[in-house]
C-alpha cells in the first residue's frame, strides 16, 4: 500500500510547490496521481475482500446477466493504466449466454489478472495483454494472456496462497500484496468454478478462470 501511496504524495508536493513547468509534465502527473490512487483503492479492496472472506463475512450476489459486457468494461477501465506502462489491452468476446454471476467479483478477478499481465511482464517485448471469453457448454471461460516470463511449474499452485509472491523480497521489482490470485481462486470457487495457469506462446501465461455456467442453489 505504501508504494503508491508515496508516488501520490511526491508527485502532489511537486505540484504543491509548483516546482513543475511544463504543461506535458504536469498532465503526466495528474494522470499519474489518478492511476496511482487507482491502484491504491484496487489493492485496498484486496485487502478487505480478504479480511471478509477470513471472518466468514463475504457475500456474494448472483445475478442473470451479460458477462462479456462486465468484462469489456472491466478492460476499458484497466486501459489507461496499462496505456501509461505501454501495454494494449485487446478483448475477444465469445458467446457466452446469460449467466448467474456476481457482478464485484468477477470485476475483482479481471482487474486482478490484467494488473498482473502489466506488472510481471514489464520487460516483454510484446506488450499486448489479451482477455478472452468463450464458453464450452458447462463452464464460461475467462482468459487473461501476457507475453510475460510465465510462471515456473513448480510455483503453480503456491502462486494462488494468500501472502506468496515469487522471488526474494530484497531483489523484487514490483509492488504487491500476495493476495490477489488468492481472491481469483476465492472467487472463482464461490462460482462453483476452478482457476489453471496454461503456457502461452511463445512466452508468457495465460489464466484461465472457469466458472461455473449453470449454478445451483444460488440464484
Ligand atoms: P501480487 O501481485 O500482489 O504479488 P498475486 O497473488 O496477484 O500477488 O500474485 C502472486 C505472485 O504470482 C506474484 O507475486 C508473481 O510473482 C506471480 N505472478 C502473478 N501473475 C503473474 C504473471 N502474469 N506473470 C508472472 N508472474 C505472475
Amino acid at each position: 500500500l505504501r508504494t503508491p501511496l508515496t508516488s501520490i504524495r511526491m508527485h502532489a508536493e511537486m505540484l504543491e510547490k509548483n516546482w513543475v513547468k511544463s504543461e506535458d509534465k504536469l498532465g503526466e502527473y495528474y494522470r499519474s496521481m489518478r492511476t496511482e490512487s487507482e491502484r491504491l483503492s484496487r489493492l485496498i479492496e484486496n485487502v478487505l475482500d480478504f479480511s471478509r472472506i477470513q471472518k466468514g463475512k463475504k457475500k456474494y450476489l448472483f445475478k442473470l446477466g451479460d458477462i462479456n459486457k462486465c468484462v469489456a468494461e472491466v478492460a476499458e477501465m484497466m486501459r489507461a493504466y496499462a496505456a501509461q506502462r505501454g501495454f494494449q489491452i485487446q478483448v475477444q468476446s465469445g458467446e457466452c449466454g446469460e449467466i448467474a454471476f456476481d457482478s464485484d467479483a468477477v470485476t475483482q478477478i479481471v482487474v486482478n489478472l490484467i494488473d498482473n499481465a502489466v506488472k510481471y511482464s514489464s520487460n516483454s517485448n510484446d506488450k499486448t495483454v489479451m482477455v478472452r471469453t468463450k464458453s464450452d457448454g458447462q463452464y464460461v471461460l475467462i482468459e487473461v494472456e501476457d507475453r510475460g516470463p510465465g510462471i515456473p511449474y513448480r510455483q503453480r499452485k503456491k502462486v494462488f496462497q494468500e501472502f506468496y509472491r515469487i522471488g526474494a523480497e530484497s531483489t523484487r521489482e514490483t509492488t504487491g500484496s500476495g493476495l490477489g490470485l488468492a481472491l481469483v481462486k476465492r472467487f472463482a470457487q464461490a462460482h462453483n468454478g476452478f482457476v489453471e495457469i496454461i503456457n502461452a506462446r511463445p512466452t508468457g501465461a495465460i489464466f484461465r478462470v472457469s466458472l461455473a455456467a449453470k449454478l445451483q442453489n444460488n440464484i
